[in-house]
């Protein structure tokens, strides 16, 4: 090579390294995959492979990736809008994906924006959890949308994955053997070749290189394979490009628009000169997201068999759970009210069928990303961390199960911090709790303290509006105490305040919430 032919290509590396960097829009999808040994044989006698007439139950590990610092998970109010379009681009098939284990944190800015689909591969067998398809939402996965490794699992960009995206459908049917409708022209044409006019009639057959996408790592070995391409008079549909003979002939592999048919706007022209446009509802396509919506009948007869036959290993737990209904009540704090900055602590009445809740607080009420925080639980009631000082904090809860995820945030209540009032103002007093603090009418308030000397404490209900309910006095004995209090039967549901007081005047008070 010539010393200006080597500057150019230097050139044209850092150019197209720097257009990769200001943004450039990703690449829709990185697998290259091939049909499969597997499909190869499914399509061949699909009527001799397993069926089944009930909904199947799909396990998936969530891996949210963030920066080294910590910063930068994908939301779990965005995770929820995505499982909610994910089950629904897959209601047809009548296959449920649903949350195993835990929601996984991963702080690791390389794996966070990989390079190479190797990278991934390597932060894939690293964390993968067994017998799940394991998922990992981050900021560039290799350049693309979304990429999906057969023996590894799925990596899914954030900004590829939001309510109006059926990136995660589409990488999941890769996960489950379905090729792209395009087969063999994802570089444009034959590998190696310039791309192809598709005013022009197409060869016959394309090669391309799908050498990461094979059912195992292979890394040294170029694998070219062949493509028959498919015609529109489907005389070659069973062997040609996906082997699907209802997904008509593609051969677009940059994303694109439809039209008002759903349709690409791009004519292609097929090996006999015969003239057509894409289908742009198929979610394996790369038509933009407003368009696709579905898989054919036998990408998802090839989708279900696949899970029946090749990954039963999947399906080792197939209880349904009932959908979420109802939304969550917020109890308290009340609206507004004044709490302890290091004692925030949430309570709401449960929605029917929820076994988690996604708490979000924030310092706006927008809740924007980033700066909301965000906690799961499998309670009604959490805790938070201590908080900045004076401060008024926006919160909402959001119910769900690991197979329900269409739910919607209660909305929003504000609290205000204030400075910390402590058990140490009442002397000789080393804890005291009341608990429960959410009680229905008639049922008496216990208090639990541990003192080192004998105490008599006074006891005060006082009612959200300030008034005094009852007045009495409980004796203490040096070590655990439990006491009952007894409240008055009458008592509506709301927000009270139990103030106790010692004989120096130090005063500690913790709220009450009557539920009838
Ligand atoms: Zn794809």
């Amino acid at each position: 090579m010539t010393r200006l032919a080597v500057c150019i290509s230097l050139v044209l590396f850092f150019f197209s390294a720097a257009q990769a960097q200001d943004g450039q829009a990703p690449n829709p999808c990185g697998t290259q995959m091939g049909r499969n040994t597997w499909l190869k044989r499914y399509q061949q006698a699909p009527e001799t492979f397993p069926k089944s007439n009930t909904t199947l139950y799909v396990p998936l590990t969530i891996h949210l990736l963030g920066a080294d610092s910590g910063q930068g998970y994908f939301s779990v109010a965005r995770l929820l809008d995505a499982f909610c379009t994910l089950n629904s681009d897959y209601e047809d098939a009548d296959i449920r994906y649903y949350i195993e284990g835990d929601i996984l944190y991963l702080a690791n800015s390389f794996w966070n924006s990989h390079p190479d689909v190797l990278d991934g591969a390597a932060m894939m067998f690293e964390n993968n959890v067994a017998n799940t398809i394991n998922c990992y939402f981050l900021a560039d996965p290799a350049g693309n949308c979304g990429y999906n490794l057969p023996y590894a699992g799925i990596a899914l960009r954030k900004d590829c994955s939001d309510a109006a995206d059926h990136t995660w459908a589409h990488e999941l049917g890769h996960a489950l053997s379905i090729p792209h409708p395009f087969i063999g022209w994802e570089n444009g044409g034959s590998y190696g070749n310039p791309p192809h006019n598709y005013n022009n009639p197409a060869p016959p057959f394309v090669t391309y290189d799908y050498t990461y996408f094979k059912d195992t790592l292979i890394i040294d070995t170029l694998i070219i394979d062949t493509a028959y391409v498919e015609l529109v008079d489907g005389s070659n549909c069973t062997f040609a490009a996906d082997g699907f003979c209802d997904t008509s002939p593609d051969y677009l592999a940059n994303r694109w628009d439809c039209n008002a048919n759903s349709e690409s706007t791009t004519q292609q022209t097929d090996p006999l000169g015969v003239q057509f446009r894409s289908d742009g509802t198929l979610i394996m396509s790369y038509s933009d997201d407003a368009c696709a919506n579905r898989f054919s009948p036998e990408q998802i007869a090839a989708m279900r068999a696949n899970l029946l036959d090749e990954k039963p290993h999947l399906l080792y737990n197939q209880t349904a759970e009932a959908p979420v209904s109802g939304t969550p009540v917020l109890l308290q704090p009340a609206n507004a009210e004044n709490v302890p900055s290091n004692q925030v602590e949430l309570q709401w009445q449960g929605a029917q069928n929820a076994t988690h809740y996604l708490v979000q607080v924030s310092r706006l009420t927008t809740f924007p990303g980033g700066i909301t925080l965000e906690y799961v639980v499998t309670d009604t009631l959490i805790t938070l961390p201590e908080l900045d000082v004076n401060k008024t904090y926006y919160w909402r809860v959001r119910p769900f199960n690991r197979q329900y995820h269409c739910t919607e945030f209660t909305a929003y209540r504000s609290f205000h911090t204030e400075e910390v009032t402590s058990v140490g103002s009442l002397s000789a007093v080393e804890s005291l709790k009341v608990a429960p603090n959410i009680l229905t009418a008639g049922q008496p308030a216990v208090l639990h303290a541990e003192v080192s000397q004998q105490k008599t404490l006074q006891v005060m209900l006082v009612s959200a509006e300030g008034r005094l309910l009852l007045h009495t006095t409980i004796e203490m004995v040096p070590g655990n105490n439990r006491a009952e209090v007894a409240l008055p039967a009458t008592l509506s549901s709301g927000l009270y305040l139990l103030q106790i007081k010692d004989e120096a005047g130090g005063v500690y008070q913790e709220k009450l919430s009557v539920v009838n």
